[in-house]
């Protein structure tokens, strides 16, 4: 005659607390209406993937939005797939993207009441509901070899066996181990327990898949769920809980009342819906976020980890500023976001009114393209100073060479990077810190590079001329009216046209006009063709250096 209790007890007497007790140490949330919490729960399994932005944002926006708690929690039941540092790089990367959490996980330890919020030490706290769940009839220890186990595994998963060839009759073996598993005796269990035969908790399905649940998601609306009919693993071998177990414990006993997670969890859903009903608890509500797509061709395909800006740390590296992946990230996530920020361009993402019905149950697209775009405006709008201090401190990892230059001079580097900025039209010349160089490169003489050249159809004379002229004429105290003034003047000298519009007009009349005149002393100041504007640059560059790249310019001509 089977025996619920004494088989939990036989399991685990070390298990003393009821789940009264464990409930009893986590006090109830006192939160106003409607205050979502949420939490990330990401597993330190290796690199963070960008992908993980989009809940670590939808759970964070959700939850502060609504004056609620947003934590976080290390899922690290798989010491398996345990990678080194892969925790420390969680808690790193999220700050980096400025995802604050009001509680949970911190670097070598825990700030909140409800954890501990690492898996790997709450084992305890699974055993109590596991052990109540075997009491009540609702789990069963299932006993089986390092082989069975693997058979086991295969044919819980429904897959095709793929660990190794299980004949037919093997196939049917276990899986009448596994019914009389279900059966399991107080005699039988103590016998196994005798000779150290390792056991996992499986809970005991009553589901029938031909039965559906009605279930809300609350990005993809009213869905139809077939009932669990897979006794799937609670505890495994070591007493530490599957994601399924761990996921209803933690989020019930840390009060969650939103489960925002990738769809990739979808098809566990049946799993969750049973766990929380055997465990009594109330289910949270859930929203699956839409996997990441790319387009490889025509095709979308999912973004996967070895995917070119699958790796967070990649936009760290190509200097991508936080603030505009988290920009990017929010254009994908809320379909209005874009046409807010046009009319809203100076406040804070987190002022955008952030709302599930404008999440897409589709893929999002991921797109260079679009993200680059999106960085530009971002970088635009921010100050002189933010961007100096910024720039110089990715160069501190990333460029030694312009880290130099820029920390040489921070007075001129701002200079700098105040051209073009704060007005109405910002100029948009960075997508990432890596286009900072080539861009003010012209401004350092260590890092000058003469990369244009006049082109070959202006006469030699003319140009000499012209440079010779502005060498007379540059005043630093010429303002910029006085300033074109003076290269007028040397249009008209060389015979080019000075009034642009008499030009158009007539162009054969002239040798050029007064534009090449300036691309004549761009070309020699700045070693290019396309600069910022002439007057600034050369302002910032100052007297002495300006006159000195013009007067090297000269004697290419003599
Ligand atoms: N540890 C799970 C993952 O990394 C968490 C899923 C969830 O948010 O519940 O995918």
């Amino acid at each position: 005659m089977m025996n619920y209790e004494t088989i939990a007890e036989l399991l685990y007497p070390h298990i003393t607390k009821t789940p009264a007790d464990v409930e009893a140490s986590f006090s109830a949330r006192n939160l106003p209406e409607g205050a979502k919490v949420t939490r990330l729960a990401p597993s330190p399994t290796g690199f963070m993937h960008f992908g993980t932005l989009f809940p670590a944002l939808v759970n964070e926006r959700l939850a502060h939005q609504s004056g609620g708690v947003f934590f976080l929690r290390i899922e690290d039941t798989d010491a398996k797939r345990e990678v080194k540092g892969a925790e420390e790089d969680l808690i790193n990367t999220l700050a980096y993207y400025h995802i604050n959490f009001d509680e949970g996980a911190v670097s070598g330890g825990d700030n909140g009441i409800y954890g501990p919020y690492r898996q790997s030490k709450r084992a305890d706290i699974y055993q109590v509901f596991a052990k109540d769940l075997i009491k009540k009839g609702l789990a069963y220890p299932s006993f089986t070899s390092e082989e069975e186990y693997e058979l086991l595994k295969d044919v819980d998963k429904k897959t095709e066996i793929k660990n190794k060839e299980w004949s037919a009759e093997e196939v049917a073996k276990a899986k009448e181990a596994m019914l009389a598993a279900r059966a399991i005796t107080e005699d039988e269990v103590r016998d196994n327990l005798a000779k150290g035969n390792p056991f996992v908790i499986r809970i005991m399905a009553n589901g029938d898949p031909e039965k559906k649940t009605p279930f809300t998601d609350l990005v993809r609306g009213k869905l139809e769920i077939p009932e669990n009919d897979e006794d799937f693993v609670l505890l495994k071998s070591d007493g530490i809980p599957t994601y399924h177990f761990a996921h209803a414990v933690d989020d019930h006993l840390m009060g969650a009342t939103h489960v925002i997670r990738g769809e990739e969890w979808l098809p566990s859903l049946a799993k969750h819906i049973m766990l929380f009903q055997y465990l009594g608890f109330r289910l949270p509500k859930y929203l699956h976020i839409s996997q990441l797509m790319k387009m490889e061709g025509t095709s979308k395909k999912k973004l996967s980890k070895r995917d070119k800006g699958a790796a967070l740390s990649d936009y760290k590296a190509d200097g991508y500023p936080a603030e505009s992946v988290i920009e990017y990230v929010m254009t994908l996530l809320n379909s209005n976001y874009e046409d807010w920020r046009r009319a809203n361009p100076s406040l804070e993402y987190t002022e955008f009114p952030f709302s599930i019905k404008k999440m897409s149950v589709s893929g999002s697209l991921f797109d260079y393209d679009k993200l680059n775009d999106v960085s530009k405006n971002v970088i635009s709008l921010m100050t002189a100073d933010k961007v100096y201090t910024d720039v110089t401190a990715w160069a501190a990892e990333y460029d030694k060479e312009l880290y130099k230059a820029l920390s040489s001079d921070e007075t001129y580097a701002k200079k700098i990077f105040a051209i073009g900025r704060g007005g109405k039209k910002p100029r948009k010349d960075f997508a990432v810190w890596r286009d900072v160089k080539p861009y003010l490169s012209f401004f350092y003489d260590d890092l000058f590079v003469q990369e244009d050249e006049i082109p070959e159809n202006f006469d030699k004379t003319d140009i000499k001329k012209a440079l010779d002229l502005f060498m007379l004429m540059y005043d630093p105290q010429d303002d910029n009216n006085a300033w074109f003034e003076a290269i007028k003047r040397i249009a008209d000298e060389i015979g080019y046209a000075s009034d642009m519009k008499a030009y158009k007009q007539n162009p054969a009349l002239y040798k050029g006009n007064v534009a090449d005149v300036s691309m004549f002393l761009r070309v020699a100041v700045t070693g290019k063709m396309n600069s910022p504007d002439l007057y600034e640059v050369m302002k910032i560059l100052g007297y002495e250096r300006t006159i000195n790249r013009i007067h090297k310019a000269i004697m290419q001509y003599v």
